[in-house]
């Protein structure tokens, strides 16, 4: 049979957790950071290579922000969207939510309307030209506080992104309870929205709780320590609530110590649907392929257990009926012929 990596590496996929600026890969960035020469992140790959090792969680977002910093017009927020595509293409990565956060383009005076229109070209060059499907999570960035939440939640509502699927939370959860966060959820599920808020990477089950209840989550971004809580896998479980693991990015920022401690495993044990992720890829030096073998190591899987946890990400996503039962059946035909 082909062995586990080829098969991997030409498995139709779908993607749930995947961040925007986060997703700028080092070709990416260095073409953002010649545009906007006064930025302190370097233009030569090689040494974004070095600027990318984190000390810790913290440290991580400050090297993500200024990464975020590199993204200044609508151009950028173009040619930034349209190349994850195409690195997702190369991956075949069928479709994918990416969770975009305008806050931090419209802070940086990005008009909110150039912003939409810039990541719906892009989606729809991507689709036409490069075959995956885009669809949006817009987050709120928790560190910026509640007028963050306030001008996500706007221009979620009001814009009518076509590609907007989900509402979430990201950024650090230290300090950042999920409850203040309600009003807005609230608003964006009235507006037909799926809750998809980051819960439990860096913080206990308690957080998670905080995102089924009161957020009213419908999947949880990591939610890596609800293992500590049995009670909380029962229910994730029985109610078919999906987590999205991202196995490499919770060892880069520290959130677990080593892979072989991570407790993806043990989520499975327990039921729960569980999705792989790649998070931040460039910037954990990984992409979805990579999480995919990381995920068959530490479940011991071979290419047909590799094709069930693609299609968990099928199921788990928001796409429509017809949408899941053809990547789903694409997913299929490729195992009948590869997975042997
Ligand atoms: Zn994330």
């Amino acid at each position: 049979m082909t062995d586990l990596t080829t098969f991997i590496a030409g498995l139709p996929k779908a993607e749930l957790h995947v961040h925007h600026v986060g997703s700028a890969s080092p070709r990416i960035v260095a073409a953002l950071a010649a545009r906007h020469p006064d930025s302190a992140v370097p233009t030569d790959p090689e040494a974004l290579a070095d600027y990318f090792v984190f000390r810790d969680f913290a440290h991580f977002i400050e090297v993500y922000l200024s990464v975020v910093d590199l993204v200044r017009d609508a151009d950028d927020v173009r040619l930034l969207t349209y190349e994850i595509a195409r690195d997702m293409a190369r991956q075949n990565i069928r479709y994918a939510e990416l969770t975009v956060t305008p806050y931090s383009s419209t802070r940086r005076g990005i008009p909110d309307v150039a912003f939409v229109e810039a990541i719906e070209d892009a989606r729809k060059a991507a689709e036409s030209e490069l075959g995956t499907v885009l669809r949006w999570c817009f987050d709120i960035p928790g560190e910026a506080g509640l007028e963050a939440a306030e001008e996500t939640t706007r221009i979620a509502c009001d814009l009518g992104a076509a590609g907007l699927v989900s509402f979430g939370l990201g950024g650090p959860e230290i300090g950042v309870p999920r409850p203040q966060f309600k009003p807005y959820f609230d608003r964006a599920i009235a507006a037909g929205l799926h809750s998809v808020p980051h819960a439990g990477e860096t913080t206990g089950p308690e957080t998670i709780w905080d995102a089924l209840t009161e957020l009213r989550a419908e999947r949880v971004g990591h939610g890596t320590s609800a293992t500590r809580d049995p009670r909380l896998l029962a229910h994730l479980a029985e109610r078919r609530i999906p987590l999205e693991v991202c196995p490499t990015s919770n060892i880069a920022t520290r959130a677990v110590a080593t892979l072989d401690e991570h407790p993806l495993r043990e989520m499975v044990e327990a039921g729960v649907l569980v999705t792989i992720n790649s998070d931040d890829p460039p910037m954990f030096g990984t992409d979805l392929n990579t999480e995919y073998a990381v995920a068959a190591r530490l479940l011991d899987l071979d290419a047909a257990g590799v094709a069930a946890l693609a299609k968990n990400a099928v199921e788990a996503s928001f796409l429509d009926p017809e949408g899941k039962a053809r990547l789903a059946a694409e997913i299929d035909a490729y195992t009948a012929v590869a997975g042997r």
